[in-house]
This record gives C-alpha cells, sequence and structure tokens, in this order.
C-alpha cells in the first residue's frame, strides 16, 4: 500500500522537528552546563575571598545573600562554601518577610521562614503556614468564645423549656429525624415500617443533648404496639409521636441527602 506523497511529506516534516527540539535541548543543556560551571567557580572564588577577610561575620553576610537568592542551588552553594545542607541554613539565617495578613484585613504580618522550602512550600499555597495577623487571630478568638457562650446558654434554654416546647425546636426536630434516620425509620422492636412512630428519650437521656456533652443518650424508636414492652427503657413523658405520613417525608428528605425545611419542621 502506497502512502500518499502529501502525507509522506509531512511525516518527514514531523521528525525533522522533532530532531531539531532534541538538537535545541542538547545546546541548552550544554550552555546551561557551562554556566553553572562558571557560577561554581565564581562561587569557590567568592568562598576563597571571604575566607582570606578572615571574618565570620562577612562570611555568614555573603552565604545568607547567596543563599536567600533562589536562582543559585543550595548544593552549589553548600559545595563552594563547604557547608552541609543543615549548617548552611544556620548560617545563612531565617528571612524575614512583611507579607499580608491572609484575611485580607490590610494588615501586614512579620513572618520568619527558616528554608528556602519552608518559603517554596508557603508561595506554592501551604495554606497552613498562613498565619493571620494578631488582630485577625484576636478576633477569630473572641468569635469563638462568644459563639461558645451562646451555645452553652442556647443548652440551658432548651434544658428548661417544658418538653411540649422543646419538640418544636430545631435542635430537637434535627436529632429525631436522625434519630429516625439511624433506625431506619422502623419499629426498634418489630421492624413495623410504614406506620406512625415513637421517638423517646431513655430514661437517663437529658431532654437536650448537650453539645460539649462526650455522654451517649439513648433514644428509642417504637411503633405504638411495641411501646408498652419497652416501658422499663423510655422516659414515658419524653416522647414525640410522628405520623407514618411525615416519618415518609422524613425519609424521603433524608435520604435525598438534602436538608430541607420541610423535614425540620414537620
Ligand atoms: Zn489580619
Ligand atoms: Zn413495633
Amino acid at each position: 500500500m502506497s502512502v500518499p506523497k502529501k502525507i509522506e511529506g509531512l511525516l518527514e516534516s514531523v521528525s525533522g522537528s522533532l530532531d531539531k527540539l532534541d538538537e535545541l535541548e542538547r545546546t541548552y543543556n550544554a550552555a546551561r552546563g557551562n554556566l553553572t560551571a562558571e557560577l561554581a567557580s565564581y562561587l569557590d572564588q567568592l568562598a576563597a575571598a571571604s575566607a582570606e577577610a578572615n571574618s565570620q561575620a562577612v562570611r555568614a553576610q555573603i552565604v545568607r545573600k547567596l543563599y536567600w537568592n533562589e536562582k543559585i542551588s543550595a548544593e552549589l552553594l553548600g559545595e563552594a562554601f563547604k557547608l552541609k545542607t543543615h549548617t548552611l541554613i544556620k548560617v545563612a539565617g531565617p528571612l524575614v518577610l512583611s507579607l499580608r495578613c491572609p484575611n485580607g484585613c490590610g494588615n501586614t504580618v512579620n513572618r520568619e521562614f527558616r528554608s528556602r522550602l519552608e518559603l517554596k512550600n508557603y508561595y506554592g499555597g501551604d495554606y497552613t503556614s498562613r498565619i493571620p495577623c494578631d488582630e485577625c487571630q484576636r478576633k477569630a478568638e473572641a468569635e469563638r468564645e462568644a459563639e461558645e457562650v451562646a451555645k452553652r446558654q442556647r443548652n440551658l434554654e432548651l434544658q428548661g423549656l417544658p418538653w411540649e416546647h422543646f419538640t418544636e425546636t430545631e435542635e430537637w426536630r434535627e436529632l429525631r429525624n436522625n434519630v429516625l434516620h439511624v433506625s431506619g425509620y422502623a419499629c426498634d422492636v418489630c421492624q413495623a415500617k410504614g406506620v406512625g412512630l415513637f421517638v423517646y428519650l431513655g430514661q437517663d437521656t437529658p431532654q437536650n443533648y448537650p453539645h460539649f456533652s462526650r455522654s451517649e443518650y439513648l433514644y428509642h424508636v417504637l411503633c405504638g404496639g411495641c411501646v408498652s414492652v419497652c416501658e422499663h427503657l423510655i422516659n414515658p413523658k419524653k416522647g414525640e409521636y410522628i405520623k407514618a405520613e411525615f416519618v415518609k417525608i422524613i425519609r424521603d428528605v433524608l435520604h435525598q441527602g438534602v436538608y430541607s425545611e420541610d423535614a425540620m419542621y414537620v
């Protein structure tokens, strides 16, 4: 089978371009090698000159200047000054940069970088190292504290509500819906589904689930027929009956994984 002339020509052009690219890379590498050798020689001379100066301070100053110039490889520098990487880092000393607060508040933050790697990570998007300014940190801390106080306050409020008012709170509805979800929308005892269900608090379970509590509290999902066999487990005064149609709504909404106001206010 003969290949059309046009295609043959184009294929030749492709390999021609590839050859040129290879050639360019060789030339580049050779030139880079030469220049690196030249740089290394200057660095050696600098190292020798700074040794002649016979001053640790001068030497440290030069090392510092060169180390924090990221175009010079640390390896090359270490070789010239006969320093191992960790000593090189130590002699160079940390770099302190005045950076903008990552929160965008307009303040500046003095940030110390101990090595070029740290600096690289910082600019490479290591967000854990982006520390906000003191003012932003104080603000965030105050906000956390205020939230904590509000939560405790709400907790006390919930504890003090009469049961019938408590069952109207968002907190209870969320908890109750979750309890139903975990029970598979079925009676814990006979597994009946598609029926109206009671959600009862266990005997020792407090009315609300304090957000800071680590205790395991118990809730019981029971159909009307099974309540009597569980009397020893439940707090008979603290239960809510959810009609079958509402159980279904809660199930549909939670199964879709969508948080819905409808489910919250059943
Ligand atoms: Zn700030
Ligand atoms: Zn049952």
